[in-house]
């Protein structure tokens, strides 16, 4: 196959879908490569080094798009405000392509297009799949980058220490949501010696916070039905939601760090932590909303903004991932190419087998078709 790789359109995106590691194994396997010139660069990867590895370097992404028989990119369709890219007829894309936010109208225009498009986010969470889960390759990376952002925004040091000078006590951090951010950002704080606490509705990871050394919170919730079975929270109630802020509200402000992470995925992230509560923190206190792009955790989060709130200061990132744009890149390259592996039969030639779960869940249009579950007239 041809596999392309076009430039990254949306703002501040520092990613790129194939690194040149992985460009040399798509190679060996028999692949092209074709490369925008400079699509690397943010990701540190210059056009030499996916030459050097035997991938052509085109011009410009227009180029890319009229060559290529599948396309990876890492934002696409509704993770981008850009005009629908030019793709064509017969066209495999894999990336991170928002199915949650892209129009009726654009899906329609890839049916009419006849383009296939497969959309990481809807990955089953099955071990055969793991491989595959940019979702948690990139969630992992913004989870350590949000601590990193805290400890540098924090006047205070994060571990304790004993010197001839004083006891510096540990900084406190709070993380909520304690998947699969959550989880790193968790252990990231314990790694830089702060005192950590993790709170989730899902009991569940009870046993993995504490496995690495932080603290539970558990509140007294009605948490029975908070999980679906592939490990997702489901939404609850705006009852729910009110009792959990309530609870919070002796929580919060003993916190020095408060980094959020809930989300349901496809629904507005709930929100848990107030104004009020923020002004209770410590002046200098630092908050870090992961869910900023879907509404924030915090009542005052703005998306890609830092607010600040009597002293504390409140950032919404939306990049995280970005930031780490190397690391992210060759996790997420790793992921397209097991994507792919497991698209082709022995011969090498696109097998799209619905009776797989993998193809089944991400696959949002197919042969002049939209499959998107998410859109209500097709019963999502
Ligand atoms: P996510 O990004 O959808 O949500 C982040 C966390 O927020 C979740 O743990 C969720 O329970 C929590 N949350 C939601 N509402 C909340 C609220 N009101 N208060 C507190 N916390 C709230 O989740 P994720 O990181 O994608 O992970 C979801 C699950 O999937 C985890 O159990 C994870 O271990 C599992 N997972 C499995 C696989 C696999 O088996 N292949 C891969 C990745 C993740």
């Amino acid at each position: 196959m041809i596999v392309g790789i076009p430039t990254e359109t949306a703002d501040g995106e520092e990613r790129v879908a194939l690194t040149p590691p992985v460009a040399e194994d798509l190679v060996e396997d028999g692949h092209e490569v074709c490369v925008a010139a400079g699509a690397g660069e943010g990701a540190t990867f210059s056009d030499a080094d996916y030459e050097a590895v035997g991938c052509e370097i085109l011009d410009d992404r227009e180029a890319v798009f009229e060559r290529a028989e599948v396309l990876f990119q890492v934002r696409g369709l509704g993770a981008t405000d850009t005009e629908t890219d030019p793709y064509r007829e017969g066209q495999v894309v894999v990336g991170l392509l928002g199915p949650y936010e892209v129009t009726d109208d654009t899906l329609d225009e890839l049916a009419d297009r006849g383009v296939s498009a497969f959309s990481l986010e809807l990955m089953p969470r099955i071990s055969r799949a793991q491989s595959m889960d940019a979702l948690s390759s990139q969630a992992s990376l913004g989870g350590y980058q949000a601590t990193l952002l805290a400890a540098e925004a924090l006047p205070k040091m994060f571990p304790m220490e004993m010197t001839a000078a004083g006891t510096i006590q540990p900084a406190e951090v709070f993380v909520i949501g304690a998947g699969v951010a959550g989880l790193k950002a968790i252990a990231t704080a314990e790694r830089l010696g702060a005192s950590t606490r993790g709170h989730d509705v899902r009991l569940e990871v009870k046993r993995e916070v504490e496995s690495l050394g932080a603290d539970f919170v558990e509140l007294e919730l009605p948490t029975e039905e908070s999980g679906d079975e592939e490990g997702y929270a489901v939404e609850m109630g705006e009852e729910f939601y009110a009792e959990q802020r309530r609870q919070m509200e002796r929580v919060v402000p003993e916190s020095d760090v408060l980094i959020t992470t809930a989300a349901i995925p496809g629904r507005p992230a709930p929100e848990i932590v107030t104004t009020e509560m923020i002004e209770d923190m410590d002046p200098g206190s630092v908050v870090v909303d992961l869910a900023a792009e879907t509404g924030g955790n915090c009542e005052p989060t703005e998306a890609g903004e830092t607010v600040e709130v009597d002293g504390v200061r409140v950032h919404g990132p939306t990049d995280l991932p970005s930031r780490v744009s190397h690391t992210a890149s060759q996790q997420y390259a790793n992921n397209c190419k097991h994507f792919l592996d497991n698209l082709l039969d022995d011969e090498g030639d696109l097998d799209v087998d619905f009776e797989d779960e993998i193809v089944d869940s991400t696959l949002l249009v197919h042969d002049g078709t939209v499959r998107n579950p998410h859109r209500d007239d097709d019963g999502g």
